[in-house]
């Protein structure tokens, strides 16, 4: 299997591509209309996560080249008012690194007070801002968890913080940031084997759990396909101790395909009564092996300002520099518009390994996105 770098072709001005809309919000050109904006507020992150970053890190971008809170702000405007966008996520690199997110959440709460407004983190910090968060306006939040085991911790994230981050889960949750969501990904041979102990204490605390399939997305290019752990070796894995059962209700779009979980038949807690309610769900995103292309429903700003269509885009669009530049919230909007117009239809992944088709992998890698 090769998977080859692309570089990210930089647009930094320019009309909008022939065909693109100039009033609609960001339709593309295969039918599909992101409301969905998943904004990095940092690409620094104090964790590296083995299938995101390499072990000394990368290079950071300058303060000066990062959006402001104010900036931020303003760009979420012209995403709701202009463009239709209805839901908010502020990721990274480790958005907690930055000291003035609570300003960042304030602004934006105050300026959209309906506004869904979540965050994705790997909880260190968040133990002691979770209140502070919860009170500038965060609804709620997305934790990253891989093992429960300090020494795993540890092995995967490259840093011994176990401690910090079930502190900040607890935290989350008592500040009210519900539903708290955990993000795990499994690797094989090191951490698979936890799935089932993993969903037990997210369902007795009331966490909502996703596995996320690993992504061809790390900085140190080493994913292959083999070592991948695929959503069906997980929904089975999860078997030898939970019954799944496809979870009713629509997916509407959304990267995770939901499970209700119930004791397994022959297992140790199973009920009595077969028909008992579910101990909750559980969620797989199998972006690899089972894309969602199609339905996506997501735009993304990196914390430079660009506008990148897809996770897996080799093409940016400069925002901030037009920003700065003084540009009027509908000239942002057509700029934000012509960018989401050449979204691509699907990234390929799905073949990787399968056979010669050409995925290339992006530059940048998941924390530099903005995952
Ligand atoms: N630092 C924060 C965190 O870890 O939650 C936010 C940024 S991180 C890039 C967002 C999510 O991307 C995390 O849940 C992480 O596990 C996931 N992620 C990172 N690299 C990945 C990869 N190669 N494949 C799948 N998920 C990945
Ligand atoms: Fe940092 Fe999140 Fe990447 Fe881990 S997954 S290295 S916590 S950005």
């Amino acid at each position: 299997m090769s998977v080859s770098l692309g570089f990210p072709q930089i647009r930094s001005a320019g009309p909008a591509p022939s065909g693109a809309p100039r009033q609609a919000g960001l339709v593309d050109r295969h039918g599909r209309r992101a409301t969905d904006m998943r904004l990095s507020v940092i690409d620094k992150c104090n964790l590296r996560c083995t299938y995101c970053m390499p072990a000394d890190g990368l290079p950071w971008l300058p303060a000066a080249q990062l959006m402001s809170a104010d900036e931020i702000v303003r760009l979420v405007g012209v995403g709701v008012r202009e463009l239709g966008i209805a839901e908010l996520r502020l990721t990274g690199g480790e958005p907690l690194v930055r000291r003035d997110l609570e300003e960042i959440v304030a602004g934006v709460r105050a300026a959209h007070p309906e506004l869904p407004l979540s965050l994705t983190t790997n909880g260190i910090g968040l133990a002691a801002r979770a209140q502070a968060l919860a009170e500038a306006g965060l609804t709620r939040v997305n934790i990253s968890l891989d093992s429960l085991c300090a020494e795993t911790f540890k092995l995967l994230a490259r840093r011994d913080r176990l401690a910090d981050v079930l502190a900040g889960a607890e935290a989350a949750a008592a500040a009210g940031l519900a539903p708290v969501k955990i993000n795990a990904v499994l690797m094989r041979g090191v951490n698979d084997h936890e799935a089932p102990e993993l969903l037990a204490w997210a369902l007795e605390r009331g966490f909502a759990l996703r596995f996320i399939e690993q992504m061809p997305l790390d900085a140190d290019h080493g994913w292959t396909r083999a070592d991948m752990v695929t959503a069906a070796e997980i929904r089975d894995r999860l078997g030898t101790r939970f019954r799944l059962s496809p979870h009713p209700g629509r997916r509407d779009g959304a990267p995770a395909e939901l499970w209700d979980v119930r004791p397994a038949a022959d297992g140790p807690a199973a009920p009595a009564d077969a028909e008992d309610a579910p101990l909750g769900t559980v969620g797989v995103i199998a972006s690899v092996t089972e894309p969602f292309c199609a339905d996506c429903k997501r735009t993304r700003i990196t914390a430079e300002g660009r506008i990148r269509s897809c996770l897996f885009s080799h093409e940016e669009f400069d925002l901030l520099p037009l920003l700065r530049a003084g540009a009027t919230d509908a000239e942002l909007a057509d700029r934000w518009r012509a960018a989401m117009w050449l979204k691509p239809a699907a990234h390929g992944m799905d073949h990787v390994g399968l056979d010669s088709a050409d995925y290339v992998q992006p530059e940048r890698s998941m924390s530099a996105i903005g995952g």
